[in-house]
């Protein structure tokens, strides 16, 4: 097929399972006799399937450029054979990502060593209190000594991984620990980013837009800074946008099925039973087709769960957390995304143009390697 040089993102979840039970995510919010149809699979990637989804994504995927993230719905760091991953990925010069609780250690030196491009932590808090009712059976205090490890091996290591904490913000955590753990950032030249919590899946956002959520997901509603019917009805103007998640990236558990998208869990949104038997059109088409799509858009999900509202979202949870006596102002969509309420910055050192470079080298190869391939000639720059 015709490849572009627009990168295609693939989320390839080598471990369906995960240590922890947030209460925003279905790793934690899914009970039996509750919504769901079917329960997706769990268990670990092989070694040899992960090696050739990558090669179909190389050679079949529709971008010169791909990117691969190693999680959707698991905590990768489960995975005992990881770095495995890590070293395959940057053999054929591929863009790794990872995202992890970092509630595990097992296979972390190694896998700093392996040098994946991006290493995102998330957490909601400094302190067990205010974590542990967002991040339930996590231990923060575990996670800062695995950060300060990070930092230890990317030194110990030289490589260049570009970490990233993604703080997720709730209405009892944008106060003194949001501050703690950004000067806990700087002091290990972290970046930090504030995020919006959001509810999710996709399965249980539809049943808030009908007024059908469960007790227990009103409970974690309640600890949200802005309500999903709010940021449903703020994303309506760009409700007729398609949906970049079906457009600019697939999914791949760990058995090779493909669901839906990254929002979509339940077992019947599974849209191919195997990534290495569908070709990418066929693919396309699968997801397009796919009723889930339609109630999505009508309620502008699609939207709400990809940020695309930008800064309005930032004034309706900021007017939330000054009702909740928050001492902080959030801004997701522009800097300084951290302020006091008198305006004053919360200085967030490091910057994220580590990600932007490799990105842009690895672009590079990728392009000449294609052209190498295909033309026996050098591409001309891009
Ligand atoms: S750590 Fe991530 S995948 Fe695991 S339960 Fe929490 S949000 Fe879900
Ligand atoms: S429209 Fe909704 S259900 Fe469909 S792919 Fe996008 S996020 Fe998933």
């Amino acid at each position: 097929m015709k490849k572009s040089a627009k990168t295609f993102t693939y989320w390839i979840d080598i471990v369906g399972a995960c240590n922890l039970r947030c209460p925003s995510c279905p790793r934690g919010n899914f009970k039996p006799g509750d919504v769901m149809t079917e329960m997706p699979p769990s268990g670990l990637m092989d070694f040899e399937l992960f090696k050739e989804c990558v090669q179909r994504a190389i050679k079949e995927g529709p971008s010169l450029n791909p990117q691969i993230h190693l999680y959707n719905w698991g905590e990768p760091l489960v995975h005992p054979e990881i770095p495995k991953f890590v070293e395959y990925l940057r053999e054929q010069e591929i863009y790794c990502g990872i995202s992890s609780n970092l509630n595990i250690d097992g296979p972390l030196r190694d896998v700093i060593k392996a040098g994946p491009d991006f290493f995102r932590v998330s957490l909601s808090g400094f302190t067990q209190p205010v974590y542990g009712q967002t991040h339930q059976r996590g231990d923060i205090e575990r996670v800062k000594k695995n950060m300060i490890k990070i930092r230890d091996y990317l030194t110990e290591f030289g490589t260049k991984t570009y970490v990233e904490v993604n703080y997720h913000i709730y209405k009892h955590n944008a106060n003194q620990d949001l501050i703690d753990m950004i000067a806990f950032c700087n002091e290990l030249k972290f970046n930090i980013s504030p995020v919006w919590a959001f509810f999710l899946p996709l399965e249980k956002n539809l049943l808030v837009a009908e007024g059908r959520e469960t007790e227990a997901d009103r409970e974690l509603i309640d600890l949200l800074a802005i309500h999903p019917k709010k940021a449903m009805e703020l994303s309506m103007p760009y409700k007729d946008r398609d949906c970049p998640v079906r457009q600019h990236a697939t999914v791949i558990n760990f058995d090779g099925s493909v669901p839906l998208c990254c929002n979509t869990f339940e077992r019947q949104h599974i849209v191919a039973p195997s990534f290495l038997d569908v070709d990418h059109e066929t693919l396309q088409k699968a997801k397009y087709e796919n009723a889930a799509c339609g109630p999505c858009m009508d309620n502008a999900i699609h939207t709400y769960l990809a940020f695309e509202a930008g800064e309005i979202m930032d004034e309706a949870g900021n007017a939330v957390l000054r009702e909740v006596g928050s001492p902080l102002e959030i801004h997701q969509y522009e800097q300084p995304k951290v302020r006091m309420l008198d305006g004053t910055p919360i200085d967030i050192e490091a910057k994220q143009e580590g990600e932007i470079q490799t990105r842009k080298k690895i672009r590079g190869i990728r392009k000449l390697l294609w052209h190498a391939q295909n033309f026996g000639t050098k591409a001309t720059a891009p």
